[in-house]
């Protein structure tokens, strides 16, 4: 290291290149890519050897194609890494809005590969030779389900709910209590879907309370449609009153009104038979009188991302009929995911152990406990003794833009600084060591603890959960 090095120890980029070290990298990676990332890495050494900076390379090294190869290779690999990668999600939140909401069960997997593979017949009917139509695929199976005469798919519930105002309801005005004027993970909110769907809204009642009166009363010449908004993500509680779906429906019926409703979530099954929280299902609301009824693909139904319209077939008629039906379609993709989950819902006794989320909801206590245990002592050695790994009860959420009200008990790890100083710097600086992993870990924090919650790690995930922090622990 006595020996400056100086700008002719730097290979040339063509010896480089045509060097046996570099062979595999070109098979793999092709002359542009490869040349352009040895040629960055050579003007860095470059730019270093100017500043008098040390080199991350010797280029006195008896070996240097091979050195050079290597380096180019990692960064050749951090560069193409896929920037949508897989995490934990130990959030507690099984439907994650911003990790991706639903997992698929093993049947749609399947089903989503084939399709990406082979010709299908999307908008091809087999019988007949002729050209079909794409929500034929799954509209019986979503009438058969819900009660509804028919159905069509949109690519989310958003997309549902602007295309169903917009179809039946353009230029006319929609009544919709202040209750219910809801805003849906920032970027949904009511009010401003019903401007693009260019209806005009009618609000009544107030915000806690809205009487049958209330939507009477606002019915005039120019009203379309009652709509009724499920409150997915909050909760009113006290001195309240809401109209059901059930008296609204009568109301507009009387009228000649159309009767809608968001449901949000829209669940296909009484979700207490698994001990879980209520919630009204698709079902429900058409028997209660819905003449049409909106709802998500990837929330309690879980399946892919869609907005399914379900309801009366002259409106379901109209919905398709619109032009923006033909922008906010679903491709094929969706589709090959979405049945397979629906005809899981026929056999409801096996619904619990084959569909992904809801094994998920109904994991129990004490396996999730287990969970905590199996990872506890690794957890600790990784994170050093700087703080504490306890196994600890908590709480999870169904969802977070979904159902963030209804809580599950859980278990999980509880991290807690026991050093020197505050823990808050600390508790964060923790945190993003398990976001840096190279498949990062989410939990969340709170009340001066870091916590990673077991229920969205299945027995199945947890060898390679402790597989990667043993070989981060062996790699330094
Ligand atoms: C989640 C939700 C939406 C939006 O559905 P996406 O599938 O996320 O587009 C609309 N309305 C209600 C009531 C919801 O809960």
């Amino acid at each position: 290291m006595t020996q400056r090095v100086s700008f002719r120890d730097l290979p040339a980029l063509d010896k480089l290149l045509s060097s046996e070290a570099f062979k595999p990298l070109l098979a793999a990676y092709g002359h542009q890519l490869v040349s352009q990332q040895a040629r960055l890495i050579l003007e860095d050494l470059r730019q270093n050897i100017q500043q008098n900076k040390a080199l991350v390379i010797d280029l006195r090294s008896p070996h240097l194609s091979l050195d050079f190869a290597q380096l180019t290779a990692r960064a050749l690999q951090k560069k193409t890494q896929s920037q949508l990668r897989p995490v934990f999600n130990l959030t507690g939140v099984v439907l994650h809005t911003n990790l991706g909401r639903a997992l698929l069960p093993e049947v749609a997997i399947e089903a989503v590969v084939e399709a990406m593979r082979e010709p299908m017949n999307l908008e091809y009917d087999l019988a007949s030779g002729g050209r079909g139509d794409r929500d034929d695929l799954i509209e019986e199976l979503l009438c058969e389900l819900t009660g509804a005469e028919a159905a069509t798919v949109v690519n989310n519930n958003a997309a549902a709910v602007l295309l169903m105002l917009n179809s039946l309801a353009a230029e006319r005005e929609v009544v919709v209590s202040r209750g219910e004027l809801v805003e849906i993970g920032g970027a949904f909110r009511i009010p401003d879907i019903m401007k693009r769907a260019y209806v005009n809204l009618v609000e009544v009642g107030t915000t806690n309370r809205t009487h049958a009166h209330d939507y009477e009363q606002a019915i005039a010449d120019n009203t379309a449609m009652l709509m009724k908004v499920h409150c997915s993500n909050y909760e009113i509680n006290g001195f309240t009153k809401e109209v059901s779906v059930a008296e609204v429906a009568a109301i507009a019926k009387q009228h000649g009104l159309a009767c809608t409703v968001d449901l949000g979530s829209g669940t296909l099954v009484d979700l207490r038979q698994w001990g879980l929280p209520a919630e009204v299902t698709v079902r429900q609301t058409i028997e209660a009188g819905a003449d049409i009824v909106t709802f998500s693909g990837d929330k309690l139904l879980g399946g892919p991302q869609a907005g399914l319209i379900v309801g009366r077939a002259d409106l379901i008629a109209k919905i398709k009929k619109n032009p923006l039906k033909r922008a906010l379609r679903v491709g094929k993709i969706t589709l090959a995911a979405l049945e397979p989950v629906l005809q899981l819902y026929r056999s409801p006794e096996l619904l619990a152990e084959r569909l992904t989320t809801l094994r998920l909801f109904t994991r129990s206590p004490d396996a999730l406990k287990q969970s905590a245990a199996n990872l506890q002592q690794t957890l600790q050695q990784w994170v050093g003794p700087e703080f504490r790994v306890t196994v600890e009860a908590m709480m999870s959420q169904i969802g977070s833009g979904a159902m963030p009200v209804e809580l599950l008990p859980s278990y999980g790890l509880a991290m807690r600084y026991v050093g020197e100083g505050r823990p808050g710097r600390h508790l964060l600086a923790l945190e993003k060591r398990l976001r840096r992993l190279s498949k990062p870990v989410i939990g969340r924090i709170a009340d001066d603890t870091l916590l990673l919650d077991m229920r969205c790690l299945e027995r199945h995930q947890e060898a390679e959960f402790l597989a990667q922090l043993q070989q981060d622990l062996t790699r330094v």
